[in-house]
């Protein structure tokens, strides 16, 4: 029986054992002589968001298994399952039973694959955590050499798929998209939605990604002041099953851009935005408008016939309720300003 409510509620029991690094920690204050050896504190955490992945997941685990055995590093697996409707569950209840260094968190239902990466961070335990896809296309092989990189000093590594095998519908837009999110950030790295990266412990605690906002995590940590570095890793060809996200990835991926840029570098000072754009439009129109009224003056035109002044008005108008709108942001964020705005490196007490 309660094997049966495992299967129904993962979540919840995960929470529960969870609870246990915390009274570790208090143990901590108490002497060296009687605290448990740290030796077994989890060092890596992989974290692998998936979504009807079940015939990928046993090879995967198995090639996770002895990349990480063979770092000699204490390490977990955390599969977030994202609301399968295939076998996928039931496969990771498997590995599960057969290794207690694989976790498993099950979602209700399929909430996103950031939700699900966001879920992950959470509960991940490890200095530093590895995120990768479950469908094979990601090489774990390339783990111990993000890691390697990390070591240098960066807070994030971030995977670059140079040769990336995927139909060119794929490639082409996202190598515009790419461009435009380097172009308008400054963040020099090629390749900001791959899966495979690695973080310090840090960085996942402290962004958050909600949305779809998993293709932006380098500008998150960026603008947060983490160091974001690159490393070239091999892509492979899906194997199995057929990618998640269509089409539309496009679109969302540019609206999310808009959300990420305003919330990044506005969201504290929104008439910094508005209040430009409303500016620009306002002293456009009033120009146009004073040199129509000049004219009228000194008798040369009646300014019934142009359809300029109307451009004019209009621009005041507009350019008068962008200054509301960015006044109005300063009001919300005003009453909003969180503690959690500033990313502190280290504190001398
Ligand atoms: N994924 C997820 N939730 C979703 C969609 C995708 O967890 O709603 C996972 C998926 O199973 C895979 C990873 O996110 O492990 C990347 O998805 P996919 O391979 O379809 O993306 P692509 O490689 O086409 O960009
Ligand atoms: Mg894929």
């Amino acid at each position: 029986m309660p094997e049966e409510k495992k299967q129904t509620q993962p979540a919840k029991q995960y929470r529960r054992k969870r609870r246990q690094p915390k009274s570790q920690q208090q143990k901590e204050s108490q002497p060296a002589s009687s605290r448990q050896t740290n030796t077994r504190k989890t060092a890596i955490s992989v974290v692998v968001p998936l979504y009807n992945e079940e015939t990928s997941l046993p090879e995967l685990a198995e090639e996770l298994k002895s990349v990480l055995g063979g770092m000699g590093m204490p390490y977990e697996i955390i599969f977030i399952d994202d609301g399968s409707t295939d076998e996928s569950f039931k496969v990771l209840r498997d590995l599960h039973r057969n290794n207690k260094r694989i976790k498993v968190i099950r979602l209700r239902k399929n909430f996103g694959k950031s939700a699900a990466l966001s879920l992950g961070f959470q509960n991940a335990e490890g200095e530093i955590v590895i995120t990768l896809d479950a469908d094979l296309q990601d090489d774990p092989a390339e783990i111990p050499n993000l890691v390697r990189e990390l070591k240098k000093g960066y807070d994030v590594v971030s995977g670059w798929k140079k040769r990336r095998r995927d139909p060119i519908t794929k490639t082409i837009p996202s190598r515009l998209f790419n461009f435009i999110v380097r172009l308008f950030t400054g963040i020099k790295i090629h390749d900001f939605n791959c899966g495979l990266k690695a973080y310090r412990k840090d960085v996942i605690k402290k962004i958050r990604v909600y949305g779809e906002l998993h293709r932006f995590i380098p500008v998150l940590a960026h603008w947060q002041g983490f160091s974001i570095g690159e490393k070239i890793v091999q892509h492979r060809n899906r194997k199995y099953g057929k990618t998640k996200f269509g089409i539309t990835r496009f679109l969302k991926g540019f609206l999310d851009f808009i959300t990420v840029i305003f919330t990044t570098r506005f969201a504290t000072r929104p008439l910094h935005l508005f209040g430009s754009i409303g500016l620009v439009c306002f002293f456009t129109g009033f120009f146009i408008d004073a040199y129509l009224t000049i004219q009228w003056f000194l008798g040369n035109i009646a300014l019934s016939n142009r359809p300029l002044l109307l451009a004019g008005f209009l621009l005041i108008i507009v350019g008068v309720q962008f200054l509301a709108i960015g006044l109005l942001g300063e009001m919300i964020s005003r009453g909003h300003h969180v503690k959690e705005e500033y990313s502190i490196r280290d504190i001398l007490d």
